[in-house]
C-alpha cells in the first residue's frame, strides 16, 4: 500500500529547474526577476460542480492547471511555477498517473513546473486546487479596470463549443455523438492563452480570461472601468461544430457559456495593427467585436444595427434569490 510521501514522489516530484527549489521541503523557492512583481492566483475545482466524476483523468490534470494559467494569460503574466492541492476521496493509481500526465505534459509546454503541494484523502469527493505564480513588470499588467470609451473590444479563439459539449453531457440536450465529439476537446482541454497574453503587453488597456461567459465577463471589465459596450454578434467567432444548432440555443452557447478560457480584451483603436500583429507572433486568432463606451451597460446588435433583447446570463455560485 503506498503511502502519501510515496505518492507525492512518484507522481509530483520531477526535478526542479535550476535555480528552484520543487517539491519536498517545507516551503518551495522561487526566484522573482529583479524589478518584476508576482502575479498570482488560485482556482478550486469539486467533483460535480467544476467536472463531471467519470472524466478522463488525464484532462482533468490538463485542465487544473490550464484555467490557473488562464488568469496568468489574462493579465499578461509570464508563468514561473504552481502548487497542487489534492484531497482524495481513494487512492486510484492508475488516475493518479494519468492525472498527473496531463497536468505536467502542459506544465512543461508553458515552463511553469510544480514546485510544491498538499495531499489528504478526502472523506467525500474529489477537490483540487492549484495555484499559479507568474511574474509581470510592475504597470505592465492587463487589469480589468483599464478600458477606455474609444476601446475595441475583442475577444480570441471561437465560442460556444465548450458550453454545448457541457449540455450535451449533463443530458440537457438530446444525445448527439457527433456534435459532442466535435465540442468536447473545447470542454475537457482548453488552451490557455498564455503567448497572447504576453504579447498584448503595451498594446491592451485591459483584459480578462472568459470562465463564466462572455457577457459576464466583459460585464466584470466595464463595471471596473466603469464604462459600457456595444457588441456585434455577427462579429464574434462562432465554433464551425455549432453551424446546424438553432439560433436560441447557439446564442446561449455564444454570448453566456462559459469553460471558454479564451481572453476578452480591449484596446484602442489605434492599435488594430498591432493587435492582429501580436495575435499573430502568438498564433491566435483575434476577432473585433465591440466598443467601449463612455455610457454604462452593454447591449449585443444583430446585422442589422437591432439591439438583440433576452441576452443570456452567464455562470454564477451564488445567485441572488
Ligand atoms: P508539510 O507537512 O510541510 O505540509 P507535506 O508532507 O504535506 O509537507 O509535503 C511534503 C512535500 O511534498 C512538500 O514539499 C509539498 O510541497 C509536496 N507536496 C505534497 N503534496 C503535493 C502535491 N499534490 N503536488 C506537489 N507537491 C506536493
Ligand atoms: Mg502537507
Amino acid at each position: 500500500m503506498a503511502s502519501e510521501f510515496d505518492l507525492i514522489a512518484r507522481y509530483f516530484t520531477r526535478a526542479a529547474p535550476a535555480g528552484l527549489l520543487g517539491v519536498g521541503d517545507d516551503c518551495a523557492l522561487f526566484p522573482v526577476p529583479p524589478g518584476e512583481q508576482v502575479a498570482t492566483s488560485t482556482d478550486l475545482l469539486l467533483e460535480g460542480r467544476h467536472f463531471f466524476p467519470d472524466v478522463d483523468p488525464k484532462a482533468l490534470g490538463h485542465k487544473a492547471l490550464a484555467v490557473n494559467l488562464s488568469d496568468l494569460a489574462a493579465m499578461g503574466a509570464r508563468p514561473v511555477g504552481c502548487v497542487l492541492g489534492l484531497a482524495l476521496p481513494r487512492l486510484d493509481e492508475p488516475w493518479l498517473a494519468a492525472f498527473a500526465d496531463g497536468f505536467h505534459a502542459l506544465a512543461d509546454a508553458h515552463g511553469c513546473p510544480l514546485i510544491g503541494g498538499d495531499t489528504t484523502r478526502s472523506a467525500h469527493d474529489l477537490a483540487i486546487s492549484v495555484t499559479v505564480f507568474g511574474a509581470v513588470a510592475p504597470g505592465q499588467a492587463l487589469r480589468r479596470d483599464g478600458a477606455r470609451p474609444g476601446d475595441d473590444v475583442w475577444v480570441s479563439g471561437e465560442l460556444g463549443a465548450a458550453d454545448v459539449a457541457y449540455r450535451l453531457l449533463d443530458g440537457q440536450y438530446p444525445a448527439d455523438p457527433a456534435l459532442l465529439a466535435a465540442t468536447r476537446d473545447a470542454l475537457e482541454w482548453p488552451q490557455p492563452q498564455v503567448a497572447l497574453g504576453l504579447a498584448l503587453r503595451g498594446i491592451a488597456h485591459s483584459a480578462i480570461d472568459i470562465s463564466d461567459g462572455l457577457l459576464q465577463d466583459l460585464g466584470h471589465i466595464l463595471a471596473a472601468s466603469r464604462v459600457g459596450a456595444s457588441l456585434h454578434y455577427e462579429r464574434i467567432p462562432v465554433a464551425a461544430a455549432l453551424a446546424s444548432m438553432d439560433e436560441a440555443p447557439l446564442r446561449r452557447a455564444v454570448l453566456g457559456g462559459g469553460d471558454v478560457y479564451q481572453l476578452c480584451f480591449t484596446a484602442p483603436a489605434s492599435r488594430r495593427e498591432a493587435v492582429l500583429a501580436a495575435a499573430r507572433s502568438a498564433g491566435a486568432r483575434a476577432a473585433r467585436i465591440g466598443e467601449i463606451r463612455q455610457q454604462a451597460g452593454l447591449d449585443v446588435q444583430d446585422g442589422q444595427g437591432r439591439t438583440l433583447a433576452d441576452l443570456p446570463a452567464g455562470f454564477d455560485h451564488f445567485p441572488a434569490a
